[in-house]
């Protein structure tokens, strides 16, 4: 992994990649959905098994040469169902193929529901992806989408109105997860009210995969009929998704990704993916899962004792979703002020958010990733009070030069990569 030829052959492309690194490595990268994969994920992904053409699945391909990877995409399949074991049981089916997350939701909506058709899912600005629904997303303009929020009074889940619309507008389809909520999701109260209409529960874990997997948050089996996640954010594998489901949804959610909406699958992440449950299976991803929340709650108790307002008070999870508007600030001008001193973060609306989502009232911020570096609660403590510095003295340059130095110096004792040479 060295880019001796790319350096060689385009230095436009090598420089910015090596300039990237730099960035990766210099700077904190605390945006929620991102995080470190390992060297042996990279390796997999660098292989030659980008080459091969595979259309269909192990033992049915519509090409020939694919005998090591039907191999592949079979350890694939079986780790995927070993690793959302519940109860002792193996998930009963998974697909591997799915090029990303909105793609996975695609792909189990379209095997569930006909254009058309109504279905329940979380508005953006409560912590919903643009695909449960947005009006912008494919997925709200195929379908019928009605959406659902967050309580004005804590900011959690209403799951009463959640009930209330699933009866009002008897959905196909309720779909739970978020991409922005900070709390644990309730599993068994969406599965209740899917079997009073009939619908059936898809629980997109992107976000929390690796919690779930890990036992730090609460499994989405036996409750949901389908799960969907992203490989690449909590899980800590490569860029692309799955989906996992029940027996009997089996066959339409493998026609749905192919030919559905896939042609040939990507053989080089599916063997990174592989790897990746591999090494969420041992004992070591359970601690690092368990020091992600406990990081998180660390910045939020930096950030509650220093004022700051945190939607629904605290955290569960991975993140925190801050409400920088009490400081007379907005989450674009926080994110772009961060961004000066190498602290990454995304701005991001909160509950009931007034401003536009292109500069909402907070931040997202996130600790997947620096917990990859090893990062305990200490460092994590003073992560905050930089972020909490940065916030309350946006226009004073002598604290966003000593706060980009002490980042520096932070990120240098934490590499993010320490067996990756340029
Ligand atoms: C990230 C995310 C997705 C989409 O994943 P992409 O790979 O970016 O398409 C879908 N759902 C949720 C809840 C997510 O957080």
């Amino acid at each position: 992994m060295n880019l001796q030829f790319l350096r060689h052959s385009d230095a436009e492309i090598a420089k910015f990649v090596e300039q990237e690194v730099v960035r990766q490595e210099d700077g904190l990268e605390m945006i929620a959905s991102e995080n470190i994969a390992s060297p042996e994920v990279l390796e997999a992904l660098g292989t030659p098994l980008t080459d091969k053409y595979s259309e269909g699945y192990p033992g049915r391909r519509y090409y020939s040469g694919n005998i090591f990877i039907d191999r592949i995409e079979l350890l694939a399949i079986e780790r995927a169902k070993k690793l959302f074991a519940y109860d002792g049981h193996n998930a009963a089916h998974a697909n591997v193929q799915s090029h990303s997350g909105s793609d996975a939701n695609l792909a189990a909506y379209l095997a569930l529901m006909n254009p058309g058709d109504t279905f329940l899912g979380m508005r953006l600005t409560a912590g919903g992806h643009l695909t449960h629904g947005h009006k912008v997303s494919a997925t709200g303009r195929i379908f019928r989408a009605v959406q659902y929020g967050v309580r004005r009074s804590d900011e959690r889940i209403d799951y009463d109105e959640v009930r209330y619309l699933a009866h009002t507008h008897k959905p196909k389809v309720i779909i739970c997860g978020a991409t922005a909520y900070p709390r644990i999701i309730d599993f068994a109260s969406f599965a209740a009210i899917a079997r009073e209409v009939q619908a059936v529960l898809v629980a997109d874990l992107s976000h929390i995969a690796g919690l779930v997997v890990a036992g730090v948050h609460p499994h989405a089996f036996p409750y949901a009929d389908v799960i969907t996640t992203t490989t690449h954010k909590t899980l800590r594998g490569p860029r692309g998704a799955m989906i996992l489901c029940k027996a009997q949804y089996a066959q339409a959610i493998d026609k749905s990704v192919m030919p559905g909406l896939q042609g040939g699958p990507l053989d080089h992440v599916i063997a990174a993916k592989a790897v990746a449950f591999g090494q969420a299976m041992q004992p070591a991803f359970r601690d690092y899962a368990r020091q992600i929340v406990q990081n998180a709650q660390a910045l939020a108790r930096v950030f509650a004792s220093a004022g700051l307002r945190l939607v629904t008070g605290g955290t569960d999870n991975h993140l925190v979703l801050v409400d920088v508007t009490p400081l007379g600030i907005s989450g674009k001008i926080a994110e772009q002020a961060l961004e000066q001193v190498g602290i990454f973060v995304n701005k991001n609306t909160v509950p009931f958010d007034t401003r536009k989502p292109m500069d909402p009232s907070g931040i997202r911020v996130g600790t997947p990733a620096l917990t990859s570096r090893g990062m305990k609660e200490d460092a994590l403590e003073r992560v905050a009070e930089f972020i909490v510095r940065v916030l309350k003295h946006l226009h004073d340059a002598a604290v966003l030069e000593s706060v980009s130095s002490e980042v520096r110096a932070l990120a240098k004792r934490y590499p993010a990569r320490p067996w990756f040479h340029l």
